[in-house]
C-alpha cells in the first residue's frame, strides 16, 4: 500500500464551458467523478481544491497573460473565445484556477509532513497546451509547471520530471521547460496529430523527451515507448517528484486521435510510474487529468489510473 492517496476537485471545474458542444466538456468530469463513486474508491481522501495564487501562477506565465485570462468574465450563456478551438464563459477563470490551484495543493500534500504520497487532480480546464503567453487547445494556465515550480519555490526540490501520456504533445509544457534542465519533460504522443510540436528531435538542454506513435499504434507500441526510451530518461534523472500529465485520449475509441492504446496499458504505465518514483522520490506522485474524449472510455481509464496510485 501507498498510503492514502489524495483527490482534488471544484464544482467550478464542472462549470467551465469553452462552448456549447465542444469536446471538452462538463460531462467529461462528471464521467471521472462517477467512476470514483465506486466502492473500491471509498478509501481516497477528497479535498475541495483551492484556486492557485497569482505568484504561482507568475513562475510559470508572464503577468500579462494571468491578467488576460482572469479579465474574462462573460455573463451567463456568454461564450469569450481565446484561441480557434478554446473558450471561455462564466466559471473558466475561476475553474483555471482551481486546475492549478488544485496541483499545487497535491503538491504540498505529496511533499508535506503527512502521510500522502500520491494526489489525482479530477479537474479541468486542462493545461498541457497552454503557452507561456497564451491559452491553447482547451488549455488557460501550465498546471503540470505550475506543480513542478512550486515543488521547487516551496519545497525546495531540486529535480522534477513531468511524463505526459495524454495522446497529443504537452507544447505548453515543453516551452515552459525547454532551457530548465532542473525539470525533465517526457512525453508519448501521436504524430502527425495536433499540435504539430514534439519531434524526437526536440530535445532542449538535454532535458525534454519526446516519443512519436503513428496513427493506428497499439498499446504494444506505447509501452515500448515508455519503457525503452522515455522511463529509462526518467531512471536517468532521478526526480524527486513525478508530476503526469494523465490523458486518457490515446485510447482506442477516443474520437480526437487514432492510437490504440486499451486500459491495462494505462494500468500498466502508472504501475511503472509509481515504481520509478518508489526508487527516487520517496514514492511522490502528482497526476493531474488532461485529455480524454469517449466518456466511457475515460471514466474506466481514470479508474485503472486510480487504481494503481492506490495499490
Ligand atoms: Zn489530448
Amino acid at each position: 500500500m501507498s498510503g492514502p492517496v489524495l483527490l482534488l476537485t471544484h464544482h467550478a471545474c464542472l462549470a467551465h464551458e469553452n462552448f456549447p458542444d465542444h469536446p471538452e466538456c462538463p460531462d467529461r468530469l462528471r464521467a471521472v467523478l462517477s467512476a470514483l463513486e465506486a466502492e473500491e474508491f471509498a478509501p481516497l481522501l477528497r479535498d475541495v481544491a483551492p484556486e492557485a495564487t497569482e505568484a504561482q501562477l507568475l513562475r510559470v506565465h508572464p503577468p500579462a497573460h494571468v491578467a488576460a485570462i482572469l479579465a474574462v468574465r462573460p455573463g451567463p450563456g456568454r461564450f469569450v473565445p481565446v484561441d480557434g478551438d478554446t473558450g471561455m464563459n462564466h466559471a473558466s477563470a475561476g475553474a483555471a484556477l482551481r486546475a492549478a490551484g488544485a496541483a499545487v495543493a497535491a503538491v504540498d500534500a505529496v511533499c508535506g509532513p503527512g502521510a500522502v504520497l500520491r494526489a489525482f487532480c479530477a479537474t479541468r480546464p486542462p493545461g498541457h497546451h497552454a503557452e507561456p503567453e497564451r491559452a491553447m487547445g482547451f488549455c488557460f494556465f501550465g498546471n503540470a509547471v505550475v506543480a513542478a515550480r512550486h515543488a521547487q519555490a516551496a519545497h525546495g526540490l531540486a529535480r522534477v520530471a513531468i511524463l505526459d501520456f495524454d495522446v497529443h504533445h504537452g507544447n505548453g509544457t515543453q516551452a515552459m521547460v525547454w532551457d530548465d534542465p532542473s525539470i525533465l519533460f517526457a512525453s508519448s504522443h501521436q504524430s502527425p496529430c495536433y499540435p504539430g510540436t514534439g519531434a524526437e528531435a526536440e530535445t532542449g538542454a538535454g532535458n525534454v523527451f519526446n516519443a512519436t506513435l503513428p496513427p493506428g499504434a497499439d498499446g504494444a507500441a506505447f509501452r515500448a515507448a515508455w519503457a525503452e526510451h522515455l522511463l529509462p530518461a526518467v531512471e536517468r534523472f532521478a526526480p524527486e517528484l513525478i508530476v503526469v500529465s494523465a490523458g486518457f485520449d490515446a485510447h482506442a475509441r477516443d474520437p480526437l486521435a487514432q492510437l490504440r492504446v486499451r486500459e491495462a496499458d494505462f494500468a500498466w504505465l502508472t504501475d511503472e510510474i509509481c515504481h520509478l518514483a518508489g526508487r527516487h522520490a520517496r514514492g511522490r506522485v502528482v497526476s493531474l487529468l488532461e485529455g480524454g474524449y469517449d466518456l466511457s472510455a475515460l471514466a474506466s481509464c481514470a479508474a485503472v489510473h486510480l487504481r494503481a496510485l492506490m495499490a
